[in-house]
């Protein structure tokens, strides 16, 4: 798997680069630090991508540093394999955290001491309202929250109760440790949240431990505080709770001149896609794919087992930029991202999705040459290689019409078309099946016409690919189209039932020019004519290989399987 540099510029100018700028400049940091913080409780999907371009694109280009930091404050969703497949993700994408991963639940300790620091305070209580009270007595947006009866609680008393929860006193749900700030704010955040709840429940790393957790808005500021972090960056919906993360660190010990900050950026929306992780571990629980790295979902992994490059991922972050405002991304945005770099970098090879046997009745049965093929038209210095032909190739069903109107440049009965590298062929008749379909076409190939014109002057209409029928090898390749029929499938009532159902069709006899038979994972490779394909690794060890068809050569959303329109 291909660990490239990652040279893209965020673009100048985005505003969280303005803040450090201004920051720097000001002395308030000498350095900055961020961190990507993900929860385990999924795969990353194309909005982390955006993310983690952020994070680590700042860090490197201000010559700082970012974090890796697992957000595992909630035990019932968490779980290693998804702190393994984050690591993976995002080494891939071509970036590296400082040191060791962090885990929020590293700081459970610490964690525990600020929350107690706030209790001395008096700037938290233990309630023992049950959740729905304390959710009928938070007040709507229009109107204010009302105080806990048991607000008021002795800063000792609340100590004692604390320990209680810690030591397991109290059932789920029967009390919880709410900061004590304001039930009239005009931030609901703000209205004497939670910061500690009962769970009894084991963690992915401190097993039984504890049975009590901390909330995501007290654990969040602390972590980035005690790790150093300069910007906190995070999405939109996080606005509000920006007065929390402030009011948390400025009441505790840690706070400090050079604490951290939040900044928000919009969330990344992309058309086709679902960027929720929960919706996307329904499509994988409910085996509506093929798992979480499935080439049509838009998780990281898919999109790498579907032959996405990273840079390809980091042009298009860089490419939607950075703001404040919601929007979201048409799909072809991406997909040109891809093609733009797989045609600048991808090898070519000739593969034939859907084979119809080709003889060249006036080349001897017995012969057989190498002709040779540049690996990428542009780029000399990938080289060539050696493709076997002979008196029987294969080419694709669709390159055959015995009578066809003039728009169509392939091969016909009494027209001439060159075969990729090769020779310059006529197709004289055709053999069919009881059904009336096509199963052979006989030709005449012209000896002279290896990388020359007709000697007779004669035009040929156009160039189809082939692979030999004797040196082909076999495979079977997966046609993916969009996994969605909507632009926003999660804004659908049910968005199972916006599926494609056409998301996936497959080629079962595809044949691949010999070269390929050693074909790396990893690469993607343009099949000519086709579009772009990678083996997929889950299948690595088959007999028969397997490819994914990463995307086509144009884009064909809506239109035939294979984005050709025969005349
Ligand atoms: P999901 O809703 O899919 O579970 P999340 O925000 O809960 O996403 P986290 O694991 O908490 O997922 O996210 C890690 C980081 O990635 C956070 O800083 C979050 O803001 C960011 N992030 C998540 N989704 C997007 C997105 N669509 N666009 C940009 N950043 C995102
Ligand atoms: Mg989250």
């Amino acid at each position: 798997m291909s660990e490239e540099k990652t040279e893209e510029k965020i673009p100048a100018g985005n505003f969280i680069r303005q803040i450090i700028d201004e920051d720097l400049a000001q002395g308030k940091f000498t350095s900055i630090r961020t961190r990507f913080p993900p929860e385990p409780n999924g795969y990353l999907h194309i909005g982390h991508a955006k993310s983690i371009c952020l994070n680590f694109g700042l860090a490197r280009d201000y010559g700082g540093l970012c974090n890796l930091r697992f957000d595992d404050t909630n035990p019932a969703k968490e779980d290693t394999e998804y702190v393994d497949s984050i690591m993976e993700d995002v080494r891939w994408l071509g970036f590296t955290w400082d040191g060791e991963p962090h885990y929020s639940s590293d700081y459970f300790d610490k964690l525990y001491g600020y929350a107690v620091e706030l209790i001395r305070q008096g700037l938290a209580y233990v309630d023992e309202l049950s959740p729905d009270e304390i959710r009928e007595y938070r007040g709507t947006l229009t109107s204010p929250g009302r105080n806990s009866p048991y607000r008021d609680r002795a800063p000792e008393e609340n100590l004692a109760l604390f320990a209680k929860m810690r030591d397991g006193g109290f059932q789920e749900g029967k009390a919880c440790l709410r900061a004590k700030i304001d039930m009239a704010s005009s931030f609901i955040c703000m209205r004497d949240p939670v910061l500690y709840r009962i769970k009894f429940q084991s963690h992915h790393r401190t097993g039984d431990r504890w049975c009590i957790y901390p909330m995501y808005d007290f654990t969040h500021c602390i972590s980035d505080a005690l790790e150093g972090i300069t910007h906190s960056v995070c999405t939109l919906e996080f606005q509000d709770n920006r007065r929390l993360y402030d009011w948390v660190l400025e009441h505790i010990s840690l706070n400090s001149p050079d604490r951290p900050h939040q900044y928000e950026f919009s969330r990344l929306n992309l058309e086709y896609c679902l960027t929720s992780k929960r919706k996307l571990k329904l499509l994988v629980d409910q085996g509506y794919v093929d798992g979480w790295d499935d080439p049509r979902m838009a998780t990281i992994s898919g999109m790498r087992r579907r032959g996405f490059t990273p840079a390809a991922l980091r042009d298009f972050c860089s490419r939607v930029g950075v703001t404040r405002q919601e929007n979201v991304v048409e799909m072809s945005v991406l997909e040109n991202c891809v093609r733009d770099d797989l045609n600048s970098n991808a090898p070519r090879a000739m593969a034939v999705l859907h084979p119809l046997r080709l003889v060249i009745d006036n080349y001897p049965e017995d012969r057989e040459e190498m002709l040779s093929a540049p690996n990428h038209p542009q780029k000399e210095e990938m080289g060539t290689r050696e493709i076997p032909f002979c008196r029987e190739i294969l080419i694709d069903q669709a390159d055959f019409r015995e009578t066809a109107n003039k728009q169509y440049k392939r091969l016909t009965l009494d027209r001439l078309v060159r075969l990729r590298y090769g020779y310059v062929i006529q197709a004289d008749s055709c053999e069919k099946d009881a059904e009336g379909n096509v199963i052979c076409v006989h030709c005449t190939y012209y000896p002279e016409t290896l990388g020359a014109e007709m000697p007779d002057g004669r035009k040929v209409k156009g160039v189809i690919h082939w692979v030999s029928a004797r040196h082909g090898v076999p495979a079977v390749v997966n046609l993916y189209d969009r996994l969605f029929l909507v632009p926003n499938p999660g804004a659908a009532e049910d968005f199972l039932s916006t599926i494609n159902p056409d998301s996936l069709t497959v080629a079962g006899n595809a044949v691949l020019e010999p070269s390929l038979r050693e074909a790396p994972l990893g690469v993607t490779w343009q099949f000519e004519r086709e579009g772009y394909f990678c083996r997929d690794v889950r299948h690595a060890g088959d007999p028969v290989m397997v490819f994914n068809r990463t995307i086509t050569l144009k884009d064909s959303f809506g239109k035939t399987e294979a984005g050709k329109s025969p005349a």
